[in-house]
């Protein structure tokens, strides 16, 4: 059982927001040994073991294996999806399913692989019945992943999917009026593009897709190496 004043500190670590407490209050509730302080400064290695180790929601009780994310750590490209389903949650890698084999076709067409990108997801955890993020688990979530964006230091973020498009850029528009255009987070350029489970269940939004990558492959080749 997660103790609801850990959660609501973790929460506002996870935004950013510093956490001050009156001098008397601030003994009372200790943090669990397991909760990292915060992920800002952390190498690849503590960040790995903290998110291995993470109970900031309540995900790490439903979970089977956190899924960090793979690939090259000093990608130009860095994919970003939205949750583990089963099988990633059974094998702690992200797309691994169906979805996960047209992602890999979609990088093979760009001239790329799993192993030259990297690739990890919103949230590090499977949602029960792959139900969409909440709030608060993203936000638990969130500084894991505004590291990694730190440690990679891509050339490119691509959003795939709703959930990834409108967390990364804090939107609630539909993916099909973010796609197409260029974006940027923390001075890295951004494309959106459809999730490959979409695109199996509707093939003729393909083209599209392969626009967005098109869009993605020339921002590399624009910025400076
Ligand atoms: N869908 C995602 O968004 N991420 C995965 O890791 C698997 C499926």
């Amino acid at each position: 059982m997660i103790h609801p004043e850990h959660q609501r500190r973790a929460y506002l670590q996870a935004m950013g927001i510093d956490v001050w407490l009156p001098r008397d209050e601030a003994e009372d509730v200790p943090l669990p040994a397991e909760t990292p302080a915060d992920e800002r400064g952390m190498d690849w290695e503590t960040l790995a073991d903290c998110v291995a180790k993470c109970t900031r929601c309540s995900l790490s009780q439903t979970r089977t294996n956190t899924v960090f994310g793979v690939g090259n750590r000093q990608a130009d490209w860095l994919i970003i999806g939205e949750a583990p389903g089963a099988e990633e949650d059974r094998r702690g890698e992200p797309f691994v399913g169906r979805a996960g084999k047209l992602l890999d076709e979609m990088l093979r067409s760009l001239g790329q692989s799993r192993d030259s990108v990297f690739i990890a997801n919103i949230l590090k955890c499977r949602p029960p019945n792959n139900r969409d993020p909440k709030a608060d688990e993203a936000a638990a979530c969130r500084g894991y992943l505004r590291r990694q964006i730190e440690l990679v230091q891509p050339r490119i973020i691509l959003a795939v999917g709703r959930i990834a498009a409108q967390t990364l850029l804090e939107s609630s528009e539909p993916v099909g009026r973010m796609r197409g255009r260029p974006h940027e987070i923390e001075g890295i350029p951004l494309v959106v593009t459809y999730h490959p489970a979409y695109l199996l269940r509707s093939p003729s939004q393909k083209k599209k897709s392969w626009q967005d990558l098109c869009l993605a492959a020339k921002l590399v080749a624009e910025s400076p190496v």
